[in-house]
């Protein structure tokens, strides 16, 4: 009996220093570092959700949905990671922003977007308010100006996975014709009025968001009616103008 205990007890050592080894050997490691990692992104991004969205009134559980889930950090540059979730626009280079995370549920949740729609975005930017389309709407199409931040979308949206988006390069005010009529379009730069081919390019019933003006802008939300449009003028802000001429 005394030899079995003590053989028992040798195993149990033996077992628990095995285990031991185990989990701190280098993969272990490796594997809850890149967790740690997830995790952290993860929390800011429901703090984000909680009391940068709901608390300010954004309700449509789609829009949530998707900004829960769009890793907002992998649109911006690595020294800026850090910053991903707090309440407020972030440089991209070319002296653009990626917009405040409020201002992207905001104009989401005005354009009453549902999955079965074809979205227009005026502005890629970083491609991050693609994204949150792109998780809602069955398609999305995007136009950015500067072609250097049109190829680095496209690349970030394609290491994410998403299929449903197309960006190209081009003048967003002239809209994109081919793909036409689009059951939303949200515009991420501001025009000084609002742009005659992008009403033409929306569906009856569809719904333009777009921030209007020069120095003091208002988001606009148009509806296409079968007489005509119908606008709304709604909160103010601060967008980047729209540019009308093509860069190379
Ligand atoms: N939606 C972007 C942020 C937009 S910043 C994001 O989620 O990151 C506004 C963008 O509009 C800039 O990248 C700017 O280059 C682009 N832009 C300005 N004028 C434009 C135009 N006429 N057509 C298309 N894009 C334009």
């Amino acid at each position: 009996m005394a030899s079995f205990l003590l053989c028992f007890c040798f195993l149990l050592t033996y077992m628990s220093s095995y285990a031991l080894e185990f989990s701190s050997n280098p993969h272990g490691l490796e594997i809850n570092k890149s967790y740690a990692a997830i995790d952290k992104f993860d929390w800011k991004r429901r703090q984000m959700v909680k009391y940068q969205l709901r608390n300010r009134g954004i309700k449509d559980k789609r829009v949530l949905a998707a900004i829960s889930k769009v890793p907002r950090h992998e649109f911006v540059d690595s020294s800026l990671r850090d910053l991903a979730y707090s309440d407020s626009p972030l440089p991209i280079g070319h002296n653009q922003t990626i917009s405040q995370p409020y201002i992207v549920a905001y104009m989401t949740e005005a354009g009453e977007i549902s999955p079965s729609d074809k979205v227009l975005e005026i502005g890629t930017g970083s491609g991050y308010q693609a994204a949150v389309l792109g998780e809602i709407a069955k398609e999305v199409y995007s136009i950015e100006i500067i072609p250097q931040l049109a190829i680095k979308a496209r690349r970030t949206l394609s290491r994410l996975g998403y299929q449903n988006i197309q960006v190209k390069t081009g003048d967003g005010y002239q809209g994109w014709v081919e793909n036409a009529p689009y059951d939303a379009i949200i515009v991420t730069a501001a025009p000084e009025s609002i742009p005659k081919p992008l009403i033409e390019q929306l569906a009856i019933n569809g719904k333009m968001v777009i921030p209007v003006g020069k120095s003091n802008q208002e988001i606009f939300v148009l509806t296409k009616t079968q007489n005509g449009t119908l606008s709304e003028k709604t909160i103010p802000v601060r967008f980047v103008p729209m540019r009308r001429k093509f860069l190379q």
